[in-house]
């Protein structure tokens, strides 16, 4: 299908392709996508443009740098990318002052980063490890703004998808005891036997090995857990060395010095914070590893990752958790997508105006609609004329480098 208007959007790791580690679950090896793509358009035709946004300048509490192309048929004037909504420059935010020699100074702390905070979920009302009721009462008033607003209009407020994954006994140990301050992760885990809701307790992780390589303790205390710290191979397959069901996973501290020490595992968020790119899958081990709710044992749920990425809490999500969590993490955030669409309408409003002067007919069967298309990774696949109705479409992009398996 040919149309006048052309949008794609990709992560910048699979647009810029540079040197990341090759998945073992998807056989097609990942390519470089920008420039291929930017080569077919302009073939077809098309006038393009390249530009990475920040959703977190578009009105999401959610750090996500997102690729995108702008391509418009030659008749067509070509979108520019929109101006950031929230962020102000540093250099204009000086709001110290000086009165009679005294200098007076401001409470604001927030002048380098974008408006919205992982507060934005904070009238949800708290829920267990693995809680699963689709449907709850919200208990409360929206406490901001933006929370009333993410609510939208409903008759009967009913709090939809504000459930959890059900993690395992070990793992459901581990987030309780990973401590409430803000920063908290696996680090602060102790080194303690503690008893599980299955009747089984943990081991404590015993250190077996100087850590010759990256510091031998002053005091001689072991530091290593694997002979690989002394600068000798990894016993085959781990068959020795390896320990299972401690409350520090056995395999974080096992190659950590080679990993900015897991920075992040099993890491909470923080209210000041925003989110780190909202997942597909939130794992307390995973690539977006900041997955603890900052009160509460548990994972993100459904619902506090759809408003990371601006979804209204009306949209409605389908099929089981993990399919509604792909949903939700494989999304372009709704906010951007609408700045986005608000420049193309810019540009065809220009047109229209254009072309009424000129009084130019149409060529017969265009009808001038704007339509976005392009397949990729949560790609927005078809844009209504009022911008409120977006759907989405998209799949698991997989995952970087992982530590191994949970111990
Ligand atoms: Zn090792």
């Amino acid at each position: 299908m040919k149309t006048d208007t052309v949008v794609k959007e990709e992560t910048m790791r699979m647009a810029l392709r540079t040197e990341v580690s090759r998945p073992t679950n998807y056989s097609v090896e990942r390519e470089e996508i920008l420039n291929p793509s930017l080569q077919s358009l302009v073939r077809m035709g098309y006038q393009c443009t390249f530009g990475v946004l920040q959703a977190g300048q578009y009105g999401v509490a959610q750090t996500r740098r997102r690729a995108i192309i702008l391509a418009a048929a030659p008749r067509e004037k070509l979108p520019m990318f929109p101006e950031p909504l929230h962020v102000f420059a540093p250099q204009a935010c000086q709001l110290s002052v000086v009165v009679d020699n005294k200098k007076f100074v401001s409470n604001i702390v927030r002048l380098n980063s974008s408006l919205f905070r992982t507060i934005t979920m904070s009238d949800l009302p708290e829920i267990r490890n693995g809680a699963s009721a689709l449907k709850i009462s919200y208990n409360g008033e929206p406490q901001s703004c933006f929370q009333r607003q993410i609510r939208g209009s409903q008759y009967q407020p009913i709090l939809r998808d504000h459930i959890c994954k059900d993690m395992s006994a070990l793992i459901a140990a581990r987030m309780r005891y990973v401590p409430l301050a803000p920063g908290s992760d696996w680090r602060d885990l102790p080194n303690i036997e503690v008893r599980l809701s299955d009747g089984t307790t943990t081991r404590k992780l015993r250190y077996t090995h100087h850590q010759k390589k990256n510091g031998r303790s002053s005091t001689g205390v072991l530091r290593g857990v694997c002979s690989c710290a002394e600068g000798k191979p990894c016993d085959p397959a781990h068959r020795t060395d390896r320990q299972f069901n401690t409350l520090i996973p056995w395999c974080l501290p096992h190659i950590g010095n080679r990993h900015n020490h897991w920075a992040g595992l099993y890491g909470r968020l923080e209210w000041v914070g925003f989110f780190s790119t909202t997942a597909t899958n939130p794992e307390p081990m995973g690539k977006q590893s900041r997955v603890l709710h900052l009160e509460q044992h548990r994972v993100v749920s459904v619902r506090e990752c759809a408003r990371s990425q601006g979804f209204p809490d009306t949209y409605r999500l389908f099929e089981n958790i993990l399919d509604k969590h792909r949903q939700v993490g494989n999304a372009l955030p709704p906010p951007l997508a609408k700045a986005i669409g608000l420049e193309l309408k810019l540009c065809l409003l220009a047109k229209l105006r254009e072309d009424a002067k000129g009084n130019v007919d149409f060529p017969p069967g265009t009808d001038n609609r704007v339509v976005l298309g392009v397949a990729g990774s949560g790609c927005v696949t078809s844009l209504s004329a009022n911008f409120n109705d977006i759907e989405y479409e998209g799949e698991d992009i997989g995952r970087k480098s992982k530590p191994h398996d949970e111990a």
